[in-house]
């Protein structure tokens, strides 16, 4: 069906953003896959063509643009299979912390680098015993004079080898869950902050996820982002778009999946016919395009619904879970009409299947998503 929620302004965007991708990603993908992370001048170069800071203000070097124009840049890298995951924690997710709840002198410092590239940004949430339950962990900030003390430990962090600055959870009041919750932006280079190496992962290999750790990092306490104790509130209005993101992700590596899967069972043949004439080829590939189409619904909807202010975190819930759990129902479907070859890590089918698992884990787990979905039915 006809998409309506891109004017021509966004696909002239498209076709920019296509252009990059594909010279600055597909062109060095296996050097990013054997590095296990993409290389820093990535980000200055993103920077430059203006896609690190499409939603900072351009007073402050950025491109003010709706969520829209993100949205292109992602479903472009998803459809051509490129792992953008460190890119898109930057500008999809934590710039919005900045712009929202940065004070002009803090937006005077970061957002121009945040801009431009020259700062990176990662987000520091999860730690080794505390995942879902967010307002569980026990990364503490003491208040020391005109310091914060950090001490803890955060795991799973995407883009956290090449990133400057932290948007860091950690309990201000470690005797209260929610309202003890504050975020602060930590320098990579702070003392005392060290970082693991890059996380053996089943998928998503040009991209990066380690383990930070906090020794007595001492923070300026003007680097707090809004008020003490506000974080969890700044989470839960951040995390509608961070789980948009992850469901364009899934909707365009989805459609994508299903736009090889056509090409290939035309030109595989077996017993003398050729795999798109066998009734089980067509029925199956009908299913997942049906799936893909309904999933295109809900999330144009939901971008139209989140440009206008209108999106509540319990609709983008719905749409992270409906699109992540049909990629990963589509893109399985798919890998079997491959046959062996699906199974061979030079098919980027192979390569969808287990960049795909993720996307029901992280951001919130399905499960999580229920859970939030559930509340809003009054359960
Ligand atoms: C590749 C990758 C990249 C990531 N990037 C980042 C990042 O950049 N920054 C960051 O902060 N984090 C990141 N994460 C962490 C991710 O968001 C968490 O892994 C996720 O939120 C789940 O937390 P957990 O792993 O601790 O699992 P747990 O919270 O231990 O959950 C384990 C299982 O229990 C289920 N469960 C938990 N609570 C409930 C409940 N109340 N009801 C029902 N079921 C429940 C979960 O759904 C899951 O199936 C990343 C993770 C991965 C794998």
């Amino acid at each position: 069906m006809r998409r309506t929620v891109y004017g021509p302004e966004h696909e002239a965007f498209r076709a920019s953003v296509r252009t990059f991708l594909d010279k600055e990603v597909g062109a060095h993908r296996r050097e990013w896959d054997e590095a296990g992370l993409p290389p820093r001048e990535f980000f200055n170069r993103a920077g430059e063509i203006g896609i690190l800071g499409l939603g900072i203000p351009e007073a402050y070097g950025g491109g003010e643009a709706e969520f829209l124009f993100n949205a292109v840049v992602t479903e472009e890298a998803a459809h051509a299979g490129y792992a953008l995951g460190p890119l898109r924690i930057h500008a999809d997710i934590c710039v919005p912390y900045f712009v929202h709840h940065a004070n002009d002198e803090q937006k005077a410092r970061w957002l121009p680098g945040l801009a431009s590239g020259e700062l990176v940004a990662a987000l520091a949430l999860t730690e080794p015993g505390a995942g879902s339950d967010l307002a569980g962990i026990a990364t503490t900030a003491r208040r020391d004079g005109d310091h914060y003390v950090v001490n803890g430990s955060k795991t799973f962090i995407t883009g956290g080898l090449n990133a400057d600055l932290f948007v860091t959870a950690a309990k201000t009041d470690p005797t209260q869950r929610h309202a003890g919750l504050s975020l602060l932006v930590i320098e990579a280079g702070a003392a005392g902050l060290s970082r693991g190496a890059p996380l053996e992962k089943i998928g998503l290999h040009g991209q990066e996820a380690v383990e930070i750790f906090f020794d007595d990092v001492r923070v300026p306490a003007g680097d707090l982002l809004g008020d003490e104790g506000a974080g969890f509130t700044y989470l839960t209005s951040n995390l509608p778009q961070e789980r948009m993101s992850i469901a364009i992700n899934a909707q365009s590596a989805a459609a994508s999946v299903v736009e090889q899967t056509v090409t290939y069972v035309n030109g595989r043949k077996a017993f003398g016919k050729s795999l798109g004439t066998f009734q089980n080829t067509k029925f199956v590939l009908a299913g997942c395009a049906t799936e893909v189409e309904a999933g295109q619904a809900l999330l144009d909807q939901a971008l139209i619904a989140h440009r206008d202010g209108e999106l509540t975190p319990a609709d983008a819930a719905k749409v992270k879970l409906f699109c992540t759990e049909m990629q990963g129902r589509v893109v399985d479907e798919c890998l079997q009409l491959f046959g062996g070859y699906g199974y061979m890590s030079e098919y980027p089918v192979a390569r969808a299947w287990t960049d795909a698992r993720v996307g029901r884990i992280y951001g919130g787990s399905s499960e999580i998503m229920k859970t939030i979905i559930a509340k809003e039915l009054g359960l």
